[in-house]
């Protein structure tokens, strides 16, 4: 049987693309509200060349109708789309995508606020796998120098420890193996807030429930806990 339809994502032009071919007459475009994702259609076997000089000569017309599309204020932007803003250790970024053939993953430019991104297929899936690869490397990088901080002063220590996307917990701790688990979201926050999650985690050694003692042992440890907290949540 005939393919009806075929559906890839390209970067063309300096935009990523849906691209679908199927049986139709001439390349269409069409941008999908709320973020303007853009959505080509071609005909079948279509030369590349042509569709990329389709892209590039609507290119300022896209634009403006991204403008128009997210200047819309009760939209939410999409989170993965080169602009977008991403909190590393509670500081904010603009990711900056770009298609680059070299393997130079994600470079934070502190100075400039800008979080690059380079991707050979800088499509959104991909966008958001590489923020996630950047976060768990940054606590990574953190946690040991926090645990050898807090292990002695909390008396405990962990066997081993963990990072994982957890939807309803910041992290957890599995007392008999005495291993923790921590959210990857720690990363956009401030990072005191990693390290009240650890301490936290860290006194479930000494005690399993969130009771008197528990609290009483976090004040001793880390006395502006509850303010972290609040500030965490
Ligand atoms: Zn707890």
């Amino acid at each position: 049987m005939a393919k009806q339809k075929a559906v890839s994502y390209a970067y063309i032009a300096g935009f990523n693309v849906e691209l679908t071919f199927k049986r139709m007459k001439s390349i269409r475009l069409k941008l999908n509200p709320p973020h303007g994702d853009i959505k080509i259609s071609a005909p079948f076997g279509t030369n590349y060349s042509l569709i990329h000089a389709f892209v590039l000569s609507h290119g300022p017309w896209i634009q403006q109708q991204r403008e128009r599309l997210q200047s819309a204020p009760q939209l939410a932007r999409n989170p993965f789309c080169d602009g977008a803003i991403h909190y590393v250790f509670g500081a904010p970024f603009k990711i900056n995508v770009s298609q680059s053939t070299e393997k130079k993953g994600v470079v934070l430019d502190k100075k400039n606020g800008l979080l690059h991104l380079h991707l050979t297929n800088p499509v959104q899936q991909n966008i958001e796998g590489e923020i996630d690869r950047y976060y768990r490397n940054e606590l990574r990088e953190k946690i040991p120098a926090l645990l050898e901080k807090w292990q002695p002063v909390v008396g405990k220590s962990v066997n081993e420890w963990r990072i994982r996307k957890m939807k309803t917990r910041w992290g957890s701790c599995n007392i008999s193996c005495r291993r923790i688990w921590l959210n990857l979201e720690l990363a956009k926050k401030p990072l005191q807030c990693l390290e009240y999650v650890l301490v936290h985690e860290l006194t479930h050694l000494h005690e399993r429930y969130h009771n008197k003692r528990f609290y009483h042992l976090m004040d001793q440890f880390l006395p502006n806990w509850r303010e972290i907290e609040s500030n965490l949540n």
